[in-house]
């Protein structure tokens, strides 16, 4: 697949954030006086799958091993800048106010950075006049054609992994404990900043390896993926019936509600 692709300038991807930032970034955006979550998502994981399985590596790698009642999971914690409207970087001239700063995320755009998530124009915030035919190269035969952009996609899928013990140790010290089923959504949670902020700094500059995995919770809006999970000894139970304070579920379509 070829894609041609030159940014217009829109603004669009900056507005209504949930930006995936990385520990070291999520702290700078705490800092800075902005919000950040904590998406929540788990993969019932109740055996090792085979080495050749690179999509449940690429899991693997970003995820940490926890135990929901008997049944063995795999937690994913995503550290998300979220802001309603423009983020708080944006200039009125649609320009990033803290561009030489700005996060990974925002360099790579609109790449994707899951190598199994093929880039769709249709899926961006990108106006149609971005992909018009004969602007710059962005992919050729499916490849990105700016090695930098490559880079960086890299550099963002390593600090992932390496980020995976300072989310865990953040969760264990912030009680978060629930998650949504992995493609069902997210459970979005919002401590507070300056709890938030201190567990990060702890965590990154004190690592302790718990001694064993954590107990999870499974929260769903659907009843027969609750009575699933029960049936092969998780904890699960109806996102209603967990609702706790600072706490959002994100459901990503209709058929989760
Ligand atoms: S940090 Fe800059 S590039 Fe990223 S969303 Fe904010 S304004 Fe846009
Ligand atoms: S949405 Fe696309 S075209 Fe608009 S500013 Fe962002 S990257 Fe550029």
């Amino acid at each position: 697949m070829d894609i041609d692709f030159a940014c217009t300038m829109c603004g669009k991807c900056c507005h209504d954030l949930r930006l995936p930032l990385t520990v070291s970034e999520a702290i700078a955006w705490l800092e800075h006086g902005d919000e950040v979550q904590l998406l929540c998502e788990a993969l019932p994981w109740p055996e090792e799958p085979a080495e050749d399985n690179l999509q449940a590596a690429q899991k693997r790698r970003r995820s940490f091993a926890a135990m929901s009642g008997s049944l063995p999971a795999r937690i994913v914690v995503i550290l998300a800048g979220t802001h309603p409207g423009p983020c708080p970087n944006l200039s009125d001239d649609m320009r990033c106010g803290i561009y030489e700063q700005r996060p990974l995320v925002c360099r790579i755009y609109p790449a994707e950075i899951n190598p199994f998530i093929a880039l769709t124009p249709a899926h961006k915030a990108c106006p149609p006049d971005a992909w018009t035919p004969g602007l710059p190269p962005l992919l050729r035969a499916g490849k990105l054609v700016d090695a930098g952009v490559a880079q960086l996609i890299q550099q963002s899928r390593d600090a992932d992994e390496k980020d995976v013990p300072i989310k865990q140790q953040v969760c264990a010290a912030m009680g978060i404990d629930q998650a949504a089923v992995s493609n069902e959504g997210f459970v979005a949670y919002s401590p507070d900043r300056a709890d938030l902020l201190a567990a990060l700094r702890q965590a990154s500059n004190e690592p302790s390896i718990p001694a064993m995995p954590p107990t999870w919770h499974f929260v769903s809006k659907r009843r027969t993926t609750v009575d699933v999970l029960v049936s092969v000894g998780a904890l699960s139970s109806l996102v209603d019936a967990n609702s706790a304070p600072r706490f959002e579920y994100l459901g990503f379509s209709v058929e989760s509600e």
